[in-house]
């Protein structure tokens, strides 16, 4: 069917919702009419804190000020993830968004380090990252260096509640129009098979061109009305649950996310600026939900604000997350666990790419099918990525990790970590979010150290070599001194004139 787009309707108020809803608005503006439909009755899954940076082209897209941002979400500075106990008990590695060194062309900085290690220089790759660097000693400033050497990305940590009331006041402003009610059924065009209406309780009727289902795992169009298959990625990610809690901030927030790993799954620890937010992510074959609650209870180290709330998922994608007149966003689009935090980048990813292909003159099959095509390799490998971690473990305490340790995985992925492990090449997929120091990162954070380097590193004398790497060390660290401790940065930066 080829109908002008002039009205579109978003289905739910989480983030995905309200996250479509302001960037379809700001992008689009008159060109089309947007409504949301949320039912405070079903309310929202309500976690989803931690970001990665891509964040800030949303934020730069909106026009958002980014004081006013942190204070209004309470959100503090996220540098990096600290995975602890992931490869083996007792050891801890961070992935940063940040990147060791400074390339240069052709070569990444890691071949130097490389041959340095191999040359008996040994140091610590990390020492190399200013993200790293200010991690270890809790510091943050947003830094204006144009040398690369100095870059320091950055995401945020904000209550997932308040983000959503922000994004609401922001959109409403903007002419987005909210309309409260319960969806109860859905009408669809018995020609065209397109959904045309929602019903509400109590009888209202909300009409639309085009509609974005975010109305969470439940997939009230995409799945409940238009049945589009699921792939089901369960036997590479076992998890199937976690349990959320907040507790009490501790005196001092921390710029990057914990990530804990347990006998069976994962802790998160998100400092924001008014509380932690904390969850544990398990497998329900190997603990049962009094087990989990037990563990995430008592690995808190602060006091509980609230009860625990368990939260099953699947993890996997809806096999077409376009599908006639209706695009899934959200977790209706499918779930990855939240390891990378790439949930909330994958609703940006998938407005932006929406917006990119929008259908204003009507949908069509070419549509359609680039957007599908395109989801489904992003998904992909950001799922490759997650397994990453799983697979390459080295833990022989419980059958969860020597299962996932002994699993196939994706050929891609093997392959990645084969070249990597052989002399340290990195490929750099279209359309993977992560970008060659976070495969880095985490391939020798969970111990492949690369058997060669590539032969531009020769091209420097063993002196050369050690000079150029102590250099590096000393100017990534001269910045140091002066950058204030996080909360220090967080209340000089927040404070309203
Ligand atoms: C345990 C866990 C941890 C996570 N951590 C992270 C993280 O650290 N970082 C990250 O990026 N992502 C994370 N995520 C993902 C993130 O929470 C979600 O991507 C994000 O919250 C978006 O959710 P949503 O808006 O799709 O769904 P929801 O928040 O569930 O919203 C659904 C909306 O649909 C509405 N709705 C549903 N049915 C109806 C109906 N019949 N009538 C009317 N309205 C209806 C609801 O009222 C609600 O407004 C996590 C997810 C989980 C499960």
């Amino acid at each position: 069917m080829k109908d002008r787009i002039r009205k579109v309707v978003v289905v739910g108020g989480g983030t995905a919702g309200w996250m479509s809803a302001a960037l379809i608005k700001r992008v689009l503006g008159g060109a089309v009419e947007v409504e949301l439909v949320e039912s405070e009755s079903i309310g929202i899954v309500g976690v989803g804190e931690a970001t990665i940076p891509p964040i800030q082209h949303v934020n730069a897209v909106l026009g958002l000020d980014e004081a006013e941002f942190l204070r209004e979400t309470k959100s503090t500075v996220k540098l990096a993830i600290r995975f602890e106990n992931w490869r083996v008990q007792g050891e801890q590695y961070y992935h940063t968004f940040g990147a060791p060194g400074k390339s240069q062309a052709f070569c990444h900085f890691h071949h130097f380090w490389t041959r340095a290690q191999s040359g008996g220089f040994k140091t610590d790759l990390w020492d190399y990252d200013l993200n790293y660097l200010c991690c270890e000693e809790n510091k943050f400033v947003k830094l204006q260096a144009q040398d690369k050497m100095w870059d320091m990305p950055y995401a945020y940590h904000f209550d997932a509640s308040l983000y959503g009331v922000f994004l609401r006041k922001y959109s409403e402003k903007r002419g987005v129009k909210r309309t409260e009610g319960l969806i109860e059924d859905v009408n669809i065009n018995a020609e065209s098979g397109h959904v045309e209406s929602l019903v509400l309780q109590g009888g209202g009727l909300v009409e639309g061109d085009l509609f974005i289902d975010c109305s969470g795992i439940r997939g009230l169009l995409i799945h409940q009305k238009l049945n589009t298959g699921y792939d089901d990625w369960g036997h590479w990610l076992p998890c199937d649950r976690a349990m959320a809690v907040p507790s009490e901030r501790f005196d001092e927030t921390l710029p990057f996310t914990r990530s804990i790993a347990h006998s069976a799954g994962w802790q998160w620890r998100i400092p924001l600026q008014h509380r932690n937010g904390n969850g544990l992510v398990y497998s329900s074959r190997h603990y049962s939900d009094d087990q989990a609650a037990d563990i995430l209870l008592n690995n808190l180290e602060s006091k509980a604000l609230a009860d625990p709330k368990i939260i099953p998922f699947r993890t996997g994608r809806t096999r077409r997350q376009w599908n006639r007149n209706v695009i899934a966003v959200g977790l209706s689009s499918g779930f990855l666990e939240p390891l990378e935090s790439t949930s909330i980048y994958l609703i940006q990813s998938a407005i932006v790419r929406l917006l990119h292909l929008f259908p204003l003159a009507g949908v069509t099959p070419e549509l359609t099918g680039e957007y599908n095509r395109q989801s489904k390799r992003e998904y992909e490998l950001i799922r490759d990525f997650i397994i990453l971690h799983y697979y390459l473990n080295e833990r022989d305490d419980s059958q969860f990790w020597r299962d996932t340790r002994n699993m196939d995985v994706p050929e891609r992925l093997t392959n990645k970590i084969a070249l990597f492990r052989s002399n340290g090449t990195l490929v750099q997929d279209h359309l993977d979010i992560f970008l060659e120091p976070s495969w880095l990162q985490v391939m020798l954070g969970q111990g492949v150290m690369p058997q060669d380097y590539h032969p531009i590193a020769n091209q420097l004398s063993d002196e050369q070599l050690q000079e150029k790497l102590v250099k590096t060390m000393q100017l990534k660290k001269e910045p140091l001194p002066k950058i204030p401790g996080h909360d220090q940065f967080l209340e000089m930066f927040c404070k309203q004139d």
